[in-house]
């Protein structure tokens, strides 16, 4: 087993209630960071504090928990601004939160769009140029890694806008390592392929469709939140930091094949 060393630093990870953001939050929180965590309700902080004791060595100091809908950029700056009060510095900046929902080809609407897009692509923008400003105007800073998806390059005909948003991440990730890398920091995404998580818990719930995927994939098994979470300490971490504008693909092979045509 790889282990990182993260003492010392702070490191944000949006939506880390559950899923891949949690398990992330987690193993930052083992190789010794400070970890802001946030998502859109509140938490009662002495529970969570409990459940992330296996994780902290009881050092519940390092552990940190906001409010934050990142659809908005009023409350990403809070929670930012949040984060570099309470820890003195913000090094790793992971932009996981996001939502997947059927947008079918042909049923489009303006209000799909407005959500798909500030969730999961404003929400990652304004983010990383938040970052941008504040170690343009303080220095430090070290990584930061955005969330994609397989979704990025294939052609989902039920996810138009999930697709559209997710190939801005690849976008943006490529212009602000372009734009931090005088800074030290470099800029990465990690691309998921089909990973179990509450995101995709009713697709999946069909033991067929499961099969289906499992078999289709050249890995033959579907991933797991370690999977991803093993990709973004690495890209997060020292050893990693002459790769900038990358992405990640973490998909069990998924994007070596032709995408089906429905
Ligand atoms: P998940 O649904 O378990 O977790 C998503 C997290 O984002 C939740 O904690 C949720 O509360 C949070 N979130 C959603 N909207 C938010 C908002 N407006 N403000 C704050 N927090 C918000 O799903 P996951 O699979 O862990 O997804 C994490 C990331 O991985 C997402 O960006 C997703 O697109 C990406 N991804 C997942 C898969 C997969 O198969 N699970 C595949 C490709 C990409």
């Amino acid at each position: 087993m790889i282990s990182y060393d993260f003492s010392g630093k702070t490191v944000v990870v949006t939506g880390s209630a559950r899923g891949i953001g949690r398990r992330c939050a987690e193993k930052f929180l083992e190789a010794g960071a400070n970890v802001a965590l946030c998502g859109h309700s509140p938490r009662d902080i002495d529970a969570l504090l409990a459940e992330l004791e296996p994780f902290t060595n009881g050092e519940h100091e390092r552990v940190m928990y906001e409010t934050c809908d990142v659809a908005s950029v009023e409350s990403i700056d809070a929670f930012l601004t949040a984060v570099v009060a309470r820890f003195g510095a913000l090094d790793v900046l992971v932009n996981n939160a996001g939502i997947w929902e059927a947008t079918p080809v042909g049923e489009v609407s303006e209000e799909m769009w407005q959500r798909n897009i500030d969730t999961n692509l404003k929400s990652q923008l304004f983010a990383c140029d938040w970052f941008a400003r504040y170690h343009k105007e303080n220095g430090g800073g070290q990584s930061i890694v955005n969330i994609s998806s397989v979704s990025s390059i294939l052609t989902g005909q039920n996810t138009p806008l999930y697709n559209l948003c997710k190939a801005g991440t690849n976008s943006l990730t490529r212009t602000y390592a372009h734009g931090l890398g005088e800074l030290g920091i470099n800029v990465n995404a990690v691309a998921p392929g089909s990973i179990a998580t509450d995101i995709n818990k009713a697709t999946y719930s069909d033991p067929a469709a499961e099969a289906a995927m499992r078999d289709a994939l050249v890995m033959g098994r579907r991933g797991v939140t370690d999977d991803i979470a093993n990709a973004v300490l690495f890209l997060a971490s020292e050893e990693s930091n002459y790769i900038t504008g990358q992405v990640l693909f973490v998909d069990g092979g998924w994007t070596l094949q032709q995408a089906p045509k429905k």
